[in-house]
């Protein structure tokens, strides 16, 4: 007689609020196809009042693994028995394995952008100027491995200054500095900039001064779609050399999830050419 239990393929989910428009089911389904993994990757709405009994119970009824997204990632920084560097750096969780001694977390969004930024979009960005539009879950994420990078400035600017200065406390690097976006207004352009907010999402124009982009800035959007996003057509109408949605990052930071989880790297290729940048 076949074991059911042993033969069903590993289950894995995103949690999230919202969560249904998510592409994360089809990227990893595409991955586990490429690479030959048997496994499901399921979609969890969870609000933050659920989000624990939410991760808990997927871990019981016998899930493998997590990502987490908005608004859930420090909150699963907090649940996580044991942290990557990158998470410990970034005080947020968007990978979770989940183990028989706990939680283990991870962070990928860093490395993810980087990779998308300097592989995909061949972006360099040592002895760059870089300004982070935001300082929530993702923003947390992208400091560490953007500063690794070795960029002449990174100016982390959020709409609530104090989370902006919050971010610069913990990576406490000599060429970080915290700003309110309207001090932007005072700076020259940047050589990159991008967004980590989801500001403009709900039809209100992008909050930040004009002046942050001139011709030749270079804008990513966190936020991906097959249209223009808010931000990317915000950043075009200013004159930005080009500006590209976070599409990429998104692949990239999904890859690294499902080798930490898997053990294998998948290629990303196709799929990166799904949606046009
Ligand atoms: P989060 O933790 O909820 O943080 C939201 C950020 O957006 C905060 O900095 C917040 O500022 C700011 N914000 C929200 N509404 C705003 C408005 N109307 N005006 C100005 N600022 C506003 O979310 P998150 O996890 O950091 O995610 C941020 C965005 O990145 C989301 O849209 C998410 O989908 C996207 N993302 C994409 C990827 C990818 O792989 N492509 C990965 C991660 C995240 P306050 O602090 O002032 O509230």
């Amino acid at each position: 007689m076949t074991n059911n239990k042993k033969s069903s393929p590993d289950r894995y989910a995103l949690v999230g609020h919202p969560v249904e428009h998510s592409r994360s089911p089809l990227i990893h389904t595409v991955f586990a196809r490429a690479t030959g993994q048997r496994l499901t990757y399921e979609l969890i709405d969870a609000e933050p009042a659920a989000f624990e009994t939410a991760v808990r119970g997927f871990g019981a009824a016998g899930g493998k693994g997590l990502n987490v997204t908005v608004p859930h990632k420090q909150a699963a920084f907090a649940l996580c028995t044991k942290l990557s560097d990158a998470a410990t750096a970034a005080g947020a969780v968007n990978t979770i394995s989940i183990a028989e001694d706990g939680l283990h977390g991870y962070n990928t969004d860093g490395i993810g952008l980087v990779r998308d930024l300097t592989v995909n979009l061949r972006r360099a960005l040592a002895g760059k100027r870089i300004v982070v539009l935001g300082a929530g879950g993702a923003a947390r994420g992208i400091v560490g491995p953007l500063l690794n990078e070795k960029p002449e400035e990174l100016v982390v600017a959020n709409r609530t200054k104090d989370r902006a200065d919050e971010v610069a406390a913990k990576f406490a690097d000599t060429v970080l500095v915290a700003r309110a976006f309207e001090d932007l207004a005072y700076l020259r352009p940047f050589d990159i900039v991008i967004n980590a907010t989801s500001a403009g999402l709900k039809g209100d124009a992008p909050p930040f001064p004009p002046g942050l982009v001139g011709p030749r800035s270079f804008c990513y959007d966190l936020v991906y779609g097959s249209a223009d996003t808010p931000f990317v057509a915000w950043a075009k109408t200013h004159g930005a050399e080009r500006a590209v949605h976070g599409w990429g990052m998104l692949v990239e930071q999904a890859a690294e999830s499902f080798a930490i989880w898997r053990g294998v790297r998948p290629d990303t290729r196709a799929l990166l050419k799904q949606i046009p940048r």
